[in-house]
């Protein structure tokens, strides 16, 4: 499945004195093969950007096309089920006795029958790593954080979605529950096949994650490409008032005291390995 903005632009309240132009002439392609972050600075239009993808929003111009086609009106709710929007804090909607009920919540209402609906409940929590036989009957309000988390990302799954679109999915976490719903995020691409889209404020937790990175700045996609090729571009990040990740950082200061570090790493084994093949390097001259 692919979906594809083709310069959609988005203003809220338009024609008012409130208006504002939260997506301006934005182009992208999102593929079931993505695993992707979206990275910018609050207000900057990424919870805008996403709403078209599953079709919450509808551009004020331009277009968005799901496989090459744009979606019939009627198609509205069905591309709704192949995009699976998980919102900030998703805990908080939370309003059913058990996990499972809630989980299937979604399921129930596309139709699915009670067994179908309670096959894709056991499907949705083993993908998030909670056992179905235990986490099932236990009431969502009594988990800790990241299990809840993880069951209300499992009530999108149950809705076996083909991409799955996540804003800040590690908020408010702590360091645990953060490493563990990342790696169940990877588990959910390279496992499950199915395209995740992460959005951030945080480049340190998706640097070594993803294998793409869009930036947003004021409405405006600014980049698009591997997340190696943004890091070493610090004026790109600084305007889009990011922090580049530590590794990163690190070998942007020692470039800056003259060690000739090679460009490229990111995950903290290249940076140790690109430090230890400068100093190798310098040692020689
Ligand atoms: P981000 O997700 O990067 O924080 P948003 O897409 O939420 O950015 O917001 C982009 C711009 O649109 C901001 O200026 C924000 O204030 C504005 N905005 C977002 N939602 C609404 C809304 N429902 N009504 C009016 N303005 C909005």
């Amino acid at each position: 499945m692919h979906i594809e903005l083709d310069a959609v632009c988005h203003t809220y309240q338009p024609g008012t004195a409130l208006s504002v132009d939260a997506l301006k002439e934005a182009s992208l392609s999102i593929d079931q093969t993505d695993f992707a972050a979206i990275v910018g600075p609050t207000g900057s239009g990424k919870s805008t950007l996403v709403q078209h993808l599953n079709g919450l929003l509808a551009p004020t111009a331009g277009r968005v096309l799901v496989d090459g086609v744009p979606p019939k009106r009627q198609a509205a709710r069905e591309l709704r089920s192949h995009v699976g929007l998980v919102f900030q804090f998703p805990e908080n909607q939370f309003f059913e006795a058990t996990v499972r009920e809630d989980v299937a919540f979604g399921p129930r209402n596309l139709s699915c029958g009670a067994v179908e609906a309670g096959k894709r409940v056991t499907e949705a929590l083993d993908m998030v790593g909670l056992d179905p036989d235990l986490f099932g009957p236990r009431n969502p309000f009594e988990l800790s954080g990241g299990e809840k988390r993880r069951v209300a990302i499992a009530g999108v799954l149950a809705m076996r979605p083909r991409i799955i679109v996540l804003d800040e999915p590690t908020a408010g976490l702590d360091p645990v529950g953060r490493r563990e719903l990342m790696a169940h995020l990877r588990d959910l691409h390279y496992r499950e096949g199915i395209g995740v889209v992460i959005v951030s404020h945080a480049l340190d937790e998706i640097a070594e994650l993803v294998e793409r990175l869009i930036v947003m700045r004021e409405g405006r996609i600014v980049f698009d490409g591997r997340p190696s090729v943004a890091f070493e571009r610090e004026e790109l990040l600084a305007r889009a008032g990011l922090d580049p990740p530590q590794g990163v950082a690190t070998l942007a200061a020692l470039r800056r005291r003259g060690l000739d570090v090679a460009p490229g790493a990111v995950t903290i084994d290249d940076v140790a390995r690109a430090v230890a093949d400068a100093v190798e390097k310098s040692d020689e001259t």
